[in-house]
C-alpha cells in the first residue's frame, strides 16, 4: 500500500495533506509513504522532518501510488501521472465543477471529496468542515484585532483607561463558537446572533449575550441536519431592523453565515457599514461564498466609510501549520476505515455511508447521486 502526499500546485493553498504525525501513522499501518518535493513548506514542515518520520521524499511520489492525499482537487493537468484506480482524496469543492469531475473519471481516479463526509458521529474525527472553520473563526478574530487600531480588552492604567472593544459575532456554527471564544480571550465584550433556537444556549455558555429575532419562524430554522434554513423575507426585514440598531455601536463585526447549497445570506448592508464608527472592522468569512457584507470582496481588506472590511480568502490556509496539522488527523481517521489493518492493505466497504457519501468517481464515471449529468435516471 503506497501512500503519496501532494505538493499543492494551487499557489493559493499552503497547507498539506500529511504530516510527520500521519506518515508515522500510516507506516504503523503497513504502508509506503512517499512525500513531494517541498510538500510541506509553507506549513512550516521541510522534507527532511517527512524522511526523519520514515516517508521517501520523490518527485514520483504519485504515479507509483494507490493513495494520494490532497488539500485541493487535482487540476485537469496533473490528472496524467495519476494511476488509473489510485484513491484520491481532498476537498474536492464538486458543487459547479462538472468538467473538473468528468476529468477526475477520465483519469480513472477514486475520487473522495472530504467536505461531503456525513455529520455523523462516527465521522466527527474526520470532519475537515469542523477543523477548518474552527481555526477559520479563530483567525477571524486576530485579523480583526490587528486591523483594529485599538485595544481589545479594558486597561486602567495610571494614564487613562482604554475601553473593551465590542465585538458581534454573526452566524454561530464551528466558526461563530471559536470566534466568541477568541474575542472573549483577548477581552472584547462579545454578542452574537444565529436564526437557529439551539445556539442561544451555546452563546451564553460561552458568556456572550445573544441577540436575535426570536418569533415563531426563529423556533423552526433548524433543519433536521442541523443547519440553517434560508428565511422569509419577512424575518429578513425584522432581522436587519435589529442588526442596524445592534451594529452601529459595536467595533469589531465577524460574519460566518452559511445556507448549505445556497449563496450566503446578505446580513450587513452598506447603510450598516456607514452607520459604525471610523476604525471599525467587520471580517466576512462567507466572502467566497458571496459575502454577508455588503462592499465586501474576496482576498482584498477594502475600507468603506473609514470603516475596514476584511475578505480574506482561504483563512485557514492563514494558519496553516494548524491547519494542515489537523487537516491531515481528518484524513488519517478516514483511511483508518478504509484499511483493513490485518492484511495491511485498502478494503473499501463500498456500502459504508461514510464511503457512499464522499466518493465522486470510480471506474471512469461520476457516481455520486448528487452529480449525475442532467436527465439521467
Ligand atoms: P454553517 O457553516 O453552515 O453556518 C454557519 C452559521 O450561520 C450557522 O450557525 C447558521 O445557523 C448561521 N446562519 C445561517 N443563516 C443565518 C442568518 N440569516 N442569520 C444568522 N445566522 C445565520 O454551520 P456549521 O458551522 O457547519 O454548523 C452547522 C451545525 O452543524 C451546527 O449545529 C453544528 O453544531 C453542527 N455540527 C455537527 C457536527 C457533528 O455532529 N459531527 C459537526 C460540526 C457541526
Amino acid at each position: 500500500m503506497k501512500i503519496a502526499v501532494a505538493a499543492e500546485s494551487d499557489k493559493g493553498e499552503p497547507r498539506v495533506a500529511g504530516t510527520p504525525e500521519t506518515v508515522k501513522k500510516f507506516i504503523a499501518l503497513g504502508a509506503e509513504v512517499a512525500v513531494e518535493p517541498g510538500a510541506g513548506i509553507r506549513s512550516g514542515i521541510p522534507d527532511s522532518e517527512y524522511t526523519a518520520a520514515g516517508a521517501s521524499v520523490s518527485a514520483d511520489a504519485i504515479p507509483g501510488a494507490d493513495v494520494v492525499l490532497k488539500v485541493r482537487r487535482p487540476a485537469a493537468a496533473e490528472l496524467s501521472r495519476y494511476r488509473k484506480g489510485a484513491l484520491v482524496i481532498a476537498v474536492m469543492d464538486p458543487y459547479g465543477n462538472e468538467s473538473a469531475l468528468k476529468a477526475l473519471a477520465g483519469a480513472g481516479v477514486t475520487a473522495i471529496a472530504m467536505e461531503l463526509l456525513p455529520r455523523i458521529t462516527r465521522a466527527q474525527s474526520m470532519d475537515v468542515l469542523s477543523s477548518q472553520a474552527n481555526l477559520a473563526g479563530y483567525r477571524a478574530v486576530i485579523d480583526a484585532a490587528a486591523e483594529y487600531g485599538r485595544a481589545l480588552p479594558m486597561m486602567m492604567t495610571a494614564a487613562g483607561t482604554v475601553p473593551a472593544a465590542k465585538a458581534f459575532i454573526m452566524g454561530v456554527g464551528v466558526a461563530g463558537l471559536q470566534a466568541i471564544a477568541t474575542a472573549r480571550r483577548l477581552g472584547a465584550v462579545v454578542t452574537a446572533t444565529d436564526v437557529r433556537p439551539a445556539v442561544k444556549e451555546q452563546v451564553q455558555s460561552l458568556g456572550a449575550k445573544f441577540i436575535a429575532v426570536e418569533d415563531e419562524e426563529f423556533k423552526q430554522a433548524e433543519t433536521a441536519g442541523g443547519y440553517a434554513k434560508e428565511m422569509s423575507k419577512e424575518y429578513q426585514a425584522k432581522q436587519a431592523a435589529l442588526v442596524a440598531d445592534h451594529i452601529k455601536k459595536q467595533d469589531i463585526v465577524i460574519t460566518t453565515a452559511l445556507i448549505p447549497g445556497r449563496p450566503a445570506p446578505r446580513l450587513v448592508t452598506r447603510d450598516m457599514v456607514a452607520s459604525m464608527r471610523p476604525g471599525s472592522v467587520i471580517v466576512d468569512l462567507a466572502v467566497e461564498r458571496g459575502g454577508n457584507v455588503e462592499g465586501a470582496r474576496a482576498g482584498e481588506v477594502v475600507e468603506i466609510d473609514g470603516v475596514k472590511i476584511v475578505g480574506h480568502l482561504n483563512v485557514p490556509g492563514r494558519l496553516a501549520a494548524s491547519s494542515s496539522a489537523l487537516y491531515a488527523k481528518n484524513l488519517l481517521a478516514l483511511l483508518e476505515i478504509l484499511i483493513d489493518k490485518k492484511e495491511k492493505k485498502l478494503a473499501i466497504d463500498w456500502n459504508d455511508e461514510i464511503v457512499k457519501a464522499t466518493v465522486l468517481t470510480r471506474d471512469g464515471a461520476v457516481v455520486h447521486p448528487n452529480f449525475q449529468p442532467k436527465g439521467a435516471a
